[in-house]
């Protein structure tokens, strides 16, 4: 072992299906499966004895006497100068960009039926994809050599693509102070207690910023930042701490926020009402678009999360009456009651009896479901719940140049989303895309997206609620 990572839950083991998307020296043996990783962001320190070798023996960059005969040779020579880094590191790990981003371009047209020419990068933007590819390293995205859009590229006696030392934050994320802007300025209720504490600030502001995933892998943010800061990859983590999601996006993390937002809430809203009462409701039939929105496990785990219903109650506190009371054992009687009462009041209620049946164990008492009704005769879904809560924390992990475009985005973020394992990411895990390719015929399809969201039971959601004391509906 080259390297142990410290950061990492789970060790990456050397025939993981991540080796073959992360950085590597020409010496690695393909056939024989040993991949010499690059470890480009893992200070000398912490490295083997092997590893510090060939570092210093095949690592850096090497003046030579030959000249470049074309094109590509110029760029990978004048790389080579620029980054302190061997061109033959350079040449191989260039082929591996290439290679990657093939098998996405191959992936996406078959599954999203688009043109090549939407999805293949621009001739001059494969030296930034590999500046990118060279710095995501095994625990650790360090973009140290980043020069553009106000970053300062890190300056030490043997300027070089390869840590030294331990990499730590050197940018801030500061705020724009626009009065308009939701990251800012919250538009949600002021906290009245303490643990309510959580709502305030979605964002982290302030100096040397850096992003700890769930699965342990950290990021360095590589230039300065600000709410408006645009062509960015960023990352959404809910309350729970449990699962993450990396999204990519050519706008600004606020306007990206308010189209999360805007789904995450209604989604929410409609798991609460249920699907009857949900079409009942609407004035048009749903588009492809958001029909699609509605299957992503980024919002469906949003009301599989009871932290997350939290968040939304305590701001919503008028879709309380929808949230089922948990029996008590002595109620177990006074349940049955209610059930033999149901069928007697079935005609009193206009809507309660459509909402989503409560998981076992749960009921909705009678005093609820006279809330319930008034709910919808006073009309309160139409201008609830509030739109632009946020049901996530936020962080920016990577700020790309200007004129980036979406293919180096998707590349960027496809590397990201393999080795931070974000569970709430459906598209972008480069591992299982190699892995169904090679053994498609003898894997069962479901068995890594199901298990992840329906491990837990069906009443989670529901369960530990704090209740604001008139929101106690007694039967
Ligand atoms: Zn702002
Ligand atoms: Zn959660």
């Amino acid at each position: 072992m080259d390297y142990r990572s410290s950061l990492l839950k789970r060790p990456v083991s050397s025939s993981s299906v991540r080796y073959s998307f992360l950085p590597a020296y020409p010496t690695s043996d393909n056939r024989r499966n040993i991949l010499h990783l690059l470890f480009s962001n893992v200070q000398i320190s912490q490295l083997s004895r092997q590893a510090v070798e060939r570092r210093l023996e095949h690592g850096y960059h090497q003046s030579t006497f030959l000249t470049p005969i074309n094109d590509h040779e110029r760029l990978i020579f004048s790389l080579s100068r620029r980054w302190n880094i061997s061109k033959e590191i350079l040449e191989y790990n260039f082929q591996r960009v290439m290679s990657i981003i093939n098998m996405m371009i191959k992936h996406r047209i078959h599954h999203f039926s688009t043109q090549y020419n939407q999805e293949n990068l621009l001739e001059d933007h494969y030296s930034m994809a590999l500046e990118f590819f060279l710095q995501i390293d095994i625990d650790t995205f360090y973009l140290k050599t980043c020069s553009y859009r106000g970053a300062i590229p890190e300056s030490n006696v043997l300027q070089s693509i390869f840590c030294l030392t331990e990499p730590e934050g050197r940018y801030a994320m500061e705020k724009c102070n626009q009065i308009s802007c939701c990251l800012c300025h919250p538009s949600y209720k002021t906290p009245t207690d303490h643990h309510h504490h959580h709502h305030r600030t979605i964002v982290q502001f302030g100096p040397n910023q850096q992003h700890l995933f769930i699965n342990g892998y950290r990021s360095i943010l590589n230039c300065p930042a600000t709410c408006t800061t645009r062509n960015i990859i960023y990352v959404l983590t809910c309350p729970c701490h449990q699962v993450d999601y990396i999204g990519e996006t050519s706008l600004s993390l606020d306007n990206r926020l308010a189209y999360h937002r805007t789904h995450g809430n209604r989604i929410v809203q409609e798991f609460l009402l249920g699907p009857i009462i949900t079409s009942r409701i609407q004035q048009e039939l749903k588009s492809f678009e958001v029909l699609v929105k509605d299957s992503m496990k980024l919002y469906q785990h949003s009301t599989h999360c009871s932290i997350a219903i939290q968040w939304f109650l305590d701001e919503n506190p008028e879709y309380w009456p929808f949230i089922p009371i948990q029996n008590q054992n002595d109620q177990n009687n006074e349940a049955l009651s209610e059930v033999s009462k149901s069928i007697v009041e079935s005609n009193q209620f206009q809507y309660a009896n459509d909402v989503p049946s409560p998981p076992p164990n749960y009921h909705f008492t009678h005093s609820q479901k006279i809330e319930i009704d008034r709910f919808f005769h006073e009309k309160k879904y139409l201008n609830s719940p509030n739109q632009k809560l946020d049901l996530y924390e936020a962080a920016i992990v990577a700020i790309l140049p200007t004129n980036a475009s979406a293919p180096l985005r998707r590349f960027i973020e496809a590397l990201l989303i393999t080795h931070t394992e974000t569970k709430l990411n459906t598209e972008g895990h480069l591992d299982k895309l190699l892995s169904s390719n090679t053994t498609e015929h003898n894997l069962p399809q479901s068995s890594s997206s199901s298990s992840s969201s329906s491990s837990s039971s069906s009443s989670e959601w529901c369960q530990n609620l704090s209740r604001p004391s008139n929101m106690t509906f007694t039967s």
